[in-house]
């Protein structure tokens, strides 16, 4: 009777998407989730209370009017922890039931309790009851993700020292804040709580931050926060963090400098939430960071029926690629035809200002020896961005001089994380520079920025001559 399969543990991206692409194939599926509700860190801690915080934020401070009005200009003037909270309950029971009823429509069980191993082809399921059941998969699915990585040295205390997971559940905005760690997470939430006022510093032992994207949109960005007041101590290392007998926190550089603050966030990293899932019963063994290895074709891991998607196998930890990951994994392991996706996926990180990417950085295609051109438009130029009161916004279109196609696209400012699918398509549709110069754009749009980049390097490459 508990014979399915495919068993899922992890109802995030990766799991669901799975989940659903194997019943749609007519096949028996669990999931198995040992949170309260479905959807994983996506939905409950990570991806979908980002972004609802941002965009609250966002509308209450009036952050996208202050080109027109003046950076004293707010919605709302006393914008409280409920005020954000408010919102971000609405859309995750809107997505929990969304879910749900993805799972009902397409007749995929969910079972709540914490699985592990009992041998390669068995899960114990312990249920928040007590009462433990045993469940078979003929392949068995391992979405589980990650949990905020959280040292010894940190002092949490889920209220002035946290968490990302705990930061959704802050009782008051804090007045000033630090962020250990200038990852995406730590960046994301450094310019949201910028944009509501509160004082950010931001530490990270790097002397760079957000490596993988074109560093002339890093340095746009980065120009962007110092104007706005964030303090940025790359380079240097938070020895100590303490809280003060008056309640606030003191934190302790490498550099001797002390930085004081109402709130701490520690964003420095993630582990892979494998410790728990008894991974020797199985044959199978996490890394240091409690990642799964697996073939990146099929997410085998090296017990064949066993396959792992999502974050807990690392790069890249979307929630956009964990659910192709997951739709692969379950296509391979009912033995399903399951197409490889397309080279270049975009990259979005929902900072304030935005910025999203794809396809190859300037310094990657130089270290290629590529010979290429570059196109540049910038916000203001456009109508749209008048319109809309916009001082800043960068779009850059990298081209190969030698096929005239497009290599990457790097856009740092307003809507960048929507702009980026139009050259995400022309460059896996393998388009060239024409594609943007000879097409019309809605205007006035900021999608027009597309087709001043175009031109802009169009110019620089000069006209394509015909041939024969
Ligand atoms: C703050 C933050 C912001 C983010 N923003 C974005 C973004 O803007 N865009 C984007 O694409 N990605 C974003 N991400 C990343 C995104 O959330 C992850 O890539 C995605 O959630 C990974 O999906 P997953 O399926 O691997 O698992 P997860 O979503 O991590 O879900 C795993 C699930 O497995 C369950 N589980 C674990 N162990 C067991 C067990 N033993 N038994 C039963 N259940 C178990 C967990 O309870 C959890 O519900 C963000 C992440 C964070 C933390």
């Amino acid at each position: 009777m508990n014979q399915y399969d495919l068993v899922v543990v992890g109802s995030g991206p990766a799991g669901r998407r799975a989940a659903i692409q194997a019943a749609k194939l007519g096949k028996k599926v669990l999931v198995v989730e040992q949170g309260k509700r479905v959807g994983g860190v996506s939905v409950h801690t990570g991806t979908i209370p980002s972004k609802t915080l941002r965009e609250t934020a966002l509308n209450l401070s009036g952050w996208r009017e202050r080109g027109f009005y003046g950076r004293a200009y707010r919605v709302k003037q006393e914008i409280s922890a409920d005020d954000l909270r408010r919102r971000l309950l609405i859309t995750l029971d809107h997505e929990v039931e969304v879910l749900e009823h993805q799972f009902a429509r397409n007749r995929v069980q969910h079972l709540r309790g914490k699985a592990s191993f009992i041998d390669a082809q068995t899960l114990q399921i312990v249920k928040d009851d007590g009462e433990i059941i045993r469940v078979s998969g003929t392949s068995i699915l391992l979405a589980v993700g990650t949990k905020p990585f959280r040292p010894d040295y940190i002092p949490f205390d889920g209220k002035t020292v946290l968490d990302s997971d705990e930061l959704l559940e802050i009782e008051d905005l804090p007045r000033s804040l630090v962020v250990i760690g200038a990852g995406v997470i730590g960046i994301e939430y450094a310019t949201i709580f910028s944009a509501l006022d509160t004082h950010v510093t931001v530490i990270d032992p790097k002397t760079t931050m957000l490596d993988f994207i074109d560093k002339e949109i890093v340095e746009d960005f980065i120009y962007q926060l110092r104007d706005r007041n964030m303090k940025l101590h790359l380079g240097q290392k938070a020895e100590k963090v303490e809280r003060t007998p008056d309640g606030k926190c003191s934190i302790t550089l490498d550099s001797g400098r002390t930085i004081l603050c109402e709130m701490v966030l520690f964003a420095a990293g993630r582990m892979g939430a494998t410790d728990t899932l008894n991974l020797p019963a199985a044959g199978l063994e996490a890394d240091s960071r409690g990642r799964l290895s697996v073939n990146p074709e099929t997410f085998q891991t090296s017990v064949p029926n066993i396959y792992a998607a999502g974050d807990v196998v690392g790069f890249p930890s979307l929630a956009s690629t964990s659910m192709e990951q997951g739709r692969i994994a379950a296509r391979v392991a009912v033995g399903a035809i399951a197409k490889e996706p397309p080279k270049f996926f975009p990259y979005g990180i929902y900072a304030v200002p935005e910025i999203s990417t794809c396809g190859l950085t300037e310094e990657e295609v130089k270290e290629r020896g590529i010979p290429y051109e570059c196109g540049i438009a910038r916000f203001r130029e456009t109508s749209r961005g008048h319109i809309m009161g916009l001082d800043s916004g960068l779009l850059k279109l990298i081209f190969s001089l030698k096929t005239r196609r497009l290599l990457g696209v790097h856009i740092v400012g307003e809507g960048a994380t929507e702009l980026v699918h139009i050259g995400q398509a022309v460059l896996n549709l393998k388009g060239t520079v024409e594609y943007f110069v000879e097409n019309t754009f809605n205007y006035p749009t900021l999608a027009e920025a597309y087709k001043i980049a175009g031109l802009d390097a169009g110019n620089r490459m000069g006209e394509l001559v015909a041939k024969g």
